[in-house]
């Protein structure tokens, strides 16, 4: 078979960004060629490496996703990603055709118009250099393509405010432990618990994803595909004549005439180099592989690398600080039916406050606590009846 090395736009990565890129672009009636450093799997082939984790590993969110040498990505306790520095950076991604989106939570909060004003509001940071208002139609967009379930209600939001367009599904409903969890907060501290607006059908099919049937597995992996990840969308953006190489490591994109880029080097498995060609470009391999992807490109045009005049690539990259706090009760609460991430109280994250310290984000985590408790009691050595008890 001949490979189509050519196409209207040439996408580099097939997650999240990529799919919903591409999918505009096939619409619109143009040709769209996808290059995927990863390999192409099955949901199976993922749940059956889930299975087959030792029990230590069952809680990581990137052991059922083992990396393949040509396209290696960070796995808990690995040196891929090389830091300076004291501190640890324990995120992962995945390189697999459909991208992070496959372990990731769903949770799909917007940003506020306060959060896009942090300098005129409250004297701290920098400005968006476009408003809320700006960007609200493409959250819509985003919102519709990925199907997102959550509160339309203004009263179930924070701030409290009506929405330009609802959600495309209603929220979930809530777990008996956070229907209780939600009881004592707003008793004890006047705190409002709310629902999360999220990737997951709620009581519905949507893009040929079924509905949620509450198993929390979401992290690693939805074994349904009820919560949205790009690989979802592979199989559509094929039928819409997308082209998808898998096992397609770009390594050098090349500029010609007036600094336009021109064309991707990518190598397969066995290391050798292939070259495609297209009328424009979209590098859609995530935070940290896309700045690697521009700097490792460095030319005689370009010797700080591609899209660098600024020497900013590559810097300035910011994650969300989180602590975690688990709770022992005296009675149940009940976890763990519906997603691992359901709802969360949002007051605590806007307020004039923000002039001398972040907001925060109170998640509750829905997790099934089975999987933790059954860790301890094996490590205490019970087995078979006692094991049960
Ligand atoms: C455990 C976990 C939970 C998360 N939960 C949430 C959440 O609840 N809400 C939220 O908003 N975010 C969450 N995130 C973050 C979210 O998953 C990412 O921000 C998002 O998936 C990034 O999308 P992307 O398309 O930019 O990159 P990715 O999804 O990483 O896709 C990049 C693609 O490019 C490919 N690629 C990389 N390098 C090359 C190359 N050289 N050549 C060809 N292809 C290449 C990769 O294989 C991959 O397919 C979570 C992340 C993790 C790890
Ligand atoms: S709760 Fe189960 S079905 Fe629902 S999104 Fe999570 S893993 Fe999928």
């Amino acid at each position: 078979m001949t490979q189509t090395t050519s196409a209207d736009v040439v996408i580099v990565g097939t997650g999240v960004v990529g799919v919903v890129v591409a999918e505009q672009l096939l619409d619109a009636g143009h040709s769209v060629l996808m290059l995927e450093a990863g390999p192409r799997v099955s949901r199976a082939e993922v749940v059956e490496n889930y299975r087959n984790l030792p029990l230590g590993l069952k809680g990581s969110a990137s052991s059922s996703y083992p990396p393949k040498p040509w396209a290696p990505h960070p796995m808990p306790g690995d040196d891929y990603l090389q830091l300076e520095g004291p501190d640890s950076y324990a995120q992962t991604y995945i390189r697999y055709a459909g991208g992070s989106t496959w372990h990731w939570a769903g949770t799909s909060w917007r940003l506020t118009p306060e959060d896009m004003r942090l300098n005129s509001l409250y004297g701290v940071g920098r400005d968006w250099v476009f408003d809320y208002d700006t960007l609200d139609p493409y959250y819509n967009m985003a919102e519709q393509k990925l199907g997102i379930c959550g509160p339309s209600d203004p009263a179930l939001q924070w701030p409290p405010r009506p929405r330009s367009a609802p959600y495309p599904m209603p929220p979930l409903p809530f777990s008996p432990g956070e229907e209780k969890f939600t009881r004592v907060m707003k008793e004890a501290l006047g705190y409002t618990n709310l629902p999360v607006s999220q990737a997951r059908n709620s009581g519905m099919p949507y893009d040929d994803r079924p509905a949620c049937c509450g198993n929390n597995n979401c992290v690693p992996v939805c074994p349904i595909g009820a919560k949205y990840d790009a690989a979802t969308a592979l199989n559509r953006l094929e039928a819409k004549g997308a082209v998808i190489l898998s096992n397609a490591v770009a390594h050098r994109i090349e500029t010609g005439e007036g600094n336009r880029i021109e064309a991707v080097h990518y190598l397969d498995p066995e290391r050798q180099e292939h070259r495609v060609t297209g009328k424009h470009f979209v590098i859609a391999c995530n935070a940290i592989e896309t700045p690697k992807l521009l700097l490792m490109s460095a030319d005689s045009r370009n010797p700080n690398g591609l899209a660098n005049s600024s020497d900013q690539v590559g810097r300035n990259m910011m994650d969300h600080p989180q602590l975690g706090l688990t709770l022992t009760l005296d009675e149940p609460y009940w976890l763990g039916q519906g997603p691992v991430v359901n709802s969360g109280i949002m007051e605590t994250s806007q307020g004039d406050f923000r002039a001398e310290h972040a907001g925060a984000y109170f998640r509750m985590n829905n997790f099934a606590r089975n999987r933790y408790e059954t860790f301890n009691a094996l490590a205490t050595g019970k087995v078979g009846r006692a094991l049960d008890e």
